[in-house]
């Protein structure tokens, strides 16, 4: 059960400079938690090398390994506040019913892009918000984008293909 967490040191982001990044720390060791939360998120990022995860809500990301909580994209430190006052919130909610979630270990896979880029649309038709399907291969194989940016997967002409995208990532958390 976490009680508290404090502000360690805020500084601008690296990725958009108008956005701050912090560094948080809890009164207790997350570690146990981590696989619980990996259940509870199945977008979450979890490392099992670090014993980190890392999920995001809307832009914010949060990092947890140990007793820390890396925040990044926030706007102020009073934003940064109550984000913290919701991610203790959210993490003690877990805690409580952890007797009811069976822990999930499994990782990300991450297949290499040309396979990804071979079953997509190649229209390069910009609709998930890149530039081009290889752009969205390469960020989908990292798990930086969801799959259902792409809509034209997801036509019926296409059910192959995305049942192909799917394969490419089992044997970790799928898409
Ligand atoms: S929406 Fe799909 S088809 Fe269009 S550019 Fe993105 S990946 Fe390619």
């Amino acid at each position: 059960m976490i009680h508290r967490i404090d502000i360690i040191e805020t500084s601008p982001c690296m990725a958009d400079k108008s956005k701050l990044k912090g560094i948080t720390v809890a009164d207790c060791d997350l570690t146990p938690l981590i696989p619980y939360i990996n259940a509870e998120l199945p977008k979450a990022d979890y490392k099992k090398e670090s014993e980190s995860i890392s999920f995001k809500k809307g832009i914010i990301r949060f990092t947890i390994m140990k007793n820390n909580i890396n925040v990044t994209r926030f706007d102020t430190v009073t934003h940064l506040r109550e984000l913290l006052e919701w991610v203790m919130d959210f993490l003690n909610d877990i805690d409580s019913r952890k007797d009811k979630i069976t822990p999930d270990y499994r990782t990300f896979v991450h297949p290499a892009p040309p396979l990804i880029y071979k079953e997509l649309p190649q229209t390069n038709c910009g609709k998930c918000g890149q530039k081009s399907c290889i752009a969205f291969a390469g960020r989908l194989s990292r798990r930086k984008i969801d799959v259902e940016e792409c809509s034209p997967l997801f036509l019926l002409e296409n059910e192959e293909h995305l049942a192909n995208i799917k394969e490419l990532f089992a044997g970790g958390k799928p898409l």
